[in-house]
């Protein structure tokens, strides 16, 4: 029996990937130290897809525990989400984030290429272009970090190249995700931050459900239409199909290829206020705050490539994100944690 590795599969994207494995029918497991989530998103994706998965508790750091998978199970594939990803975390902590995520790809690659498991899916990020001259982004824009987080994802792009340079029977794909939002439809599971969320749809969702006061919006005075933000937001469900698609095209494809995964359009701030009040006819009270050090106007996906080269493309509404983001927070105020 083959089997698709998920490192970091019990976290916010891979749970939902997960689901969608097992749903088409593959045998899934799931390598997760549970420094950002806990089994249960593992156990209700098994009740959600009505079969198991195997839960390793791991850390990608640890070559002796990854390479015992391997012996183990016949692995086909692995898709990589294990990491840190706040990014002012990582200003304070860089060792933190280079380890984890650098020194930890460069082990799971290690321990791959001793098991001659050569094809591998990795979560990299639309953080990769900086502060992108142009919109819509496309693959070949320039990249750049302003952060140890968007570095070490830079960096571990860099490393799977110079691999695949040296040996180019490897097939890897470099998923650059937008920016990530929803849950699946069942309410089941969903984003779960630790503490004061830093992303705007968990925000939003917490102010809805009475956990915090209001939403700052930071900053009015963009040079967008209504003056916040814009950002490409992307249904998780959308993205873990993604992924699908991504290990069939290794199937029977090698080199490395960097694939935005973006809907095409951006939605600033008050857009998504409006919508997530408007289709769940709940209040989102906001305050207009200074800009956050860092941000950038305006970021969404030229998503013609993965069109072309994988077959997909999103097909989740803006409604959707905003109904199915809602339904989650609404069902599991606390997260996972009562569960
Ligand atoms: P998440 O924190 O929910 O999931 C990451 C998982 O990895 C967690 O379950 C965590 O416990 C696990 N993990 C962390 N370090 C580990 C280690 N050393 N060994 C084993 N497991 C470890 O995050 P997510 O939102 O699901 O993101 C998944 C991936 O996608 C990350 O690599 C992230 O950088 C990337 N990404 C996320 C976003 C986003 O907005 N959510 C955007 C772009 C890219
Ligand atoms: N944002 C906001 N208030 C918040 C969180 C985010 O106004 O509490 C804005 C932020 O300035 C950006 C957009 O929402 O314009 C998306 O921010 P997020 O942190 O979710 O993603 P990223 O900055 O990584 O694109």
């Amino acid at each position: 029996m083959q089997y698709v590795m998920l490192t970091g599969g019990a976290g916010y994207i891979g749970s939902h990937t997960a689901l969608a494995l097992l749903r088409a029918g593959y045998q899934v497991i799931s390598f997760d130290n549970y420094s950002n989530s806990s089994t249960a998103a593992l156990q209700r994706v098994e009740q959600l897809a009505g079969t198991d998965l195997i839960r390793i508790s791991g850390d990608i750091r640890d070559e002796a525990a990854l390479s015992a998978v391997f012996r183990q199970y016949q692995v086909s594939a692995v898709v990589h989400f294990a990491g840190l990803k706040a990014v002012g975390e990582s200003v304070a902590m860089p060792l933190s984030y280079y380890d984890n995520n650098v020194a930890g790809t460069v082990t799971l690659c290690r321990v791959m290429r001793e098991f001659n498991v050569k094809k591998l899916v990795f979560s990299s990020s639309a953080t990769v272009y900086g502060d992108a001259k142009t919109v819509p982004i496309a693959e070949t824009a320039p990249r750049s970090a302003t952060n140890p987080y968007g570095q070490s994802k830079l960096m571990i792009e860099h490393i799977l190249q110079d691999l695949v340079n040296a040996e180019p029977d490897w097939g890897i794909t470099l998923l650059r995700y937008f920016n990530p939002v929803g849950a699946d439809s069942s309410g089941q599971i969903g984003e779960d931050p630790n503490g004061i969320p830093n992303n705007l749809m968990p925000f939003i969702s917490q102010v809805a459900v009475g956990k915090r006061d209001k939403l700052s919006i930071f900053g009015n005075d963009y040079p967008t239409p209504d003056g916040t933000g814009v950002r490409d937001y992307i249904h998780v469900v959308d993205l873990a199909a993604g992924h699908l698609k991504a290990l069939q095209y290794l199937e029977t494809n090698q080199g490395i290829e960097a694939i935005n995964l973006g809907t095409g359009t951006g939605y600033s701030v008050l857009d998504m206020v409006k919508a997530f009040s408007r289709v769940n006819n709940v209040e989102v009270p906001y305050q207009i705050a200074p800009r956050r050090p860092g941000d950038i106007a305006s970021c969404y996906a030229m998503p013609d490539k993965a069109r072309k080269l994988l077959g997909w493309q999103a097909e989740k509404t803006l409604d959707d994100m905003v109904r199915d983001s809602w339904r989650w927070q609404s069902q599991n105020p606390d997260g996972y944690t009562n569960s």
